[in-house]
């Protein structure tokens, strides 16, 4: 469904990617995982159009999407839930979710509105609250059921599970698990490794800037350089992520 090959992605002279490739079939949870600053996020952003690859070329259901712009993308069927999650806090959660459906114009709206409030109860006990003051689990909730409701082919998630806490990141990762069996195929960037590669088909391990593991996600699960580097604790607590930013 997906395809990149040999992608090279730059921020002025610093090189993030340095030739990175890999596949998402349809219907599998693919993740990526990664120490900070590997270039994991740059990946999904150079997948949705966020910022544009200088070499290498990205590939959706055939067709080559290099460099499209988000929008046009999202027409495409590539929604992103971006790390931070990007909600609009100003705006109450039901108008979020209706942003989440701004380039449909089927009938369909309201209907899919309802359904995804069914998934997500609390959205629905909240529909008029202002989404900046839920908690940073619903908020996240949030994104990922407006990404739905662009009706995505594939999702892309990066870091649902930052900053949250244990339970609540039970719960993200259980709403994955229903996306995958809903059909809607899944790209996860991960810091939480030994959820992500429990909930998933495939993965890519990267270090700065390239693939340097990639596998059947059970079989990565006893990878000793995947067990050593990223599972070597059973614990499921989230740590604060450093933050490296320029
Ligand atoms: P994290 O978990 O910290 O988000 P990551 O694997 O997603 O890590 P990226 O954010 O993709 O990593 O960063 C890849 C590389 O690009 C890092 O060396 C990072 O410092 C650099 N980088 C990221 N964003 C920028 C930016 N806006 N300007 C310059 N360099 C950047």
């Amino acid at each position: 469904m997906l395809k990149i090959t040999g992608i090279e992605t730059f921020y002025g002279k610093i090189q993030a990617l340095k030739g990175v490739s890999l596949k998402v079939e349809q219907g599998q949870v693919v993740t990526i995982l990664g120490a900070n600053g590997a270039g994991k996020t740059t990946t999904m952003k150079s997948i949705s159009g966020l910022l544009k690859p200088k070499n290498g070329t990205v590939e959706f259901l055939g067709e080559d999407i290099t460099g499209m712009r988000p929008d046009q993308l999202l027409r495409k069927g590539i929604a992103l839930v971006p790390e931070g999650r990007a909600i609009l806090s100003s705006m109450t959660v039901m108008e979020n979710l209706e942003m989440g459906a701004y380039h449909r114009n089927d009938k369909e709206i309201k209907k899919d509105i309802e359904e995804v409030m069914g998934q997500f109860p609390i959205l629905k006990e909240r529909r008029e609250q202002l989404a900046g003051t839920l908690s940073g689990g619903q908020q996240q909730m949030l994104a990922i059921a407006r990404a739905l409701l662009s009706k995505p082919k594939l999702l892309l998630l990066d870091e649902p599970s930052m900053g949250l806490a244990p339970l609540i990141v039970a719960d993200i990762f259980k709403m994955i698990r229903e996306i995958k069996n809903a059909g809607t195929t899944v790209l996860l960037v991960e810091q939480n490794a030994r959820q992500a590669l429990k909930v998933a088909d495939y993965g890519y391990v990267m270090e700065t800037g390239k693939v340097i593991i990639s596998g059947e996600a059970k079989t990565l699960l006893e990878d000793a350089r995947v067990v050593e580097a990223y599972l070597g604790k059973k614990s499921t607590s989230v740590e604060p992520k450093e933050q490296v930013r320029y």
